[in-house]
């Protein structure tokens, strides 16, 4: 049996997450969405009564309180919005907030160390090419951006960033393919192949924009041919010790996903500070020429 899982992620709290959430309904796929309370680059966030109906089926993460670049801000102003946007999504939504999303995938240690310390259980990333679950709960990898990025910014993003050895084999994957759609398949295939994961994110609004909603259907109904619904999970689905490999062959035969599952949160706990060790340098991580970047940024 293949224990492949596929997790997928989608920022920034837009309005058209709501369009996202029966697109991926339809194909019986979990996700975490990502959400500020507002956004200060100008772009709408859903209304506290269209993230309630989000989190009836999907896990909602915070994505601090108004969509600021951490490491642009002072070390107070950075707690202010990484604990505010954690407490206001939880009194919007009644519910603990487990995940966490960095913003353009810039963050330092210091960052790490205050997102843990607000009560957070994970924080995803924006490093790319990765087909596993990384080997720190705040520097959740991801395995590629749903975006017709060119091969220049898998390398960049593969340059920048650490855990090479990891990334290795997909980045030969994603560079052997020109076409950015096929690039995405190919790389669907080596997480498939390697029993992994595949760990897909994007924009509702980058959707929308370039008019992807087709070409997105089609990923995802492949992903729902060859992924168990058992196996389609939300990011903290990831880090729960239930779904961990040697849990998940057995727990896919007897337990198909049902449609609207319940959050995944009460099976994490808060990390301790032994967890708090790095495979990155400690005082400053390399700034990140993450895909979330580029989306401002497009490359042609
Ligand atoms: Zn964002």
């Amino acid at each position: 049996m293949n224990t492949a899982r596929f997790t997928m992620s989608v920022d920034d709290g837009h309005p058209l997450d709501l369009q996202m959430a029966d697109l991926l309904e339809r194909h019986r796929i979990r996700a975490t969405f990502y959400v500020p309370i507002t956004n200060d680059e100008g772009l709408p966030v859903l209304a506290p009564a269209a993230m309630r109906e989000l989190a009836q089926g999907f896990e909602l993460g915070s994505h601090t309180r108004s969509h600021r670049f951490l490491t642009t801000l002072s070390a107070a102003d950075a707690w202010r919005q990484i604990s505010e946007g954690k407490q206001m999504l939880e009194d919007c939504l009644g519910s603990a907030v487990c995940g966490f999303c960095y913003p353009g995938g810039h963050y330092r240690r210091i960052h790490r160390l205050q997102v843990r310390s607000a009560g957070f259980a994970y924080a995803r990333t924006t490093q790319n090419l990765r087909t596993d679950t990384g080997h720190h709960p705040f520097m959740m990898p991801t395995s590629a951006q749903f975006y017709p990025h060119t091969r220049t910014v898998f390398l960049r993003n593969f340059l920048s960033q650490c855990a090479w050895p990891s990334r290795a084999v997909a980045l030969r994957v994603a560079l052997a393919e020109p076409d950015w759609l096929r690039r995405l398949h190919r790389l669907l295939d080596l997480a498939i192949a390697q029993h992994g994961v595949f760990h897909l994110w994007c924009h509702s609004v980058d959707i929308e924009r370039l008019q992807l909603w087709a070409a997105l259907d089609g990923f995802l109904q492949r992903v729902a041919r060859n992924f168990a619904p058992a196996e389609r999970l939300c990011n903290a689905d990831l880090l729960s010790p239930a779904r961990q490999p040697a849990a998940v062959a057995g727990d896919a035969a007897a337990n198909p996903a049902p449609a609207r599952p319940e959050p995944s949160c009460r099976h994490l706990s808060t990390p301790s500070e032994n967890s708090e060790t790095s495979d990155r340098p400690a005082a400053h991580d390399p700034a990140a020429t993450p895909d979330d970047q580029a989306r401002h940024q497009p490359e042609s």
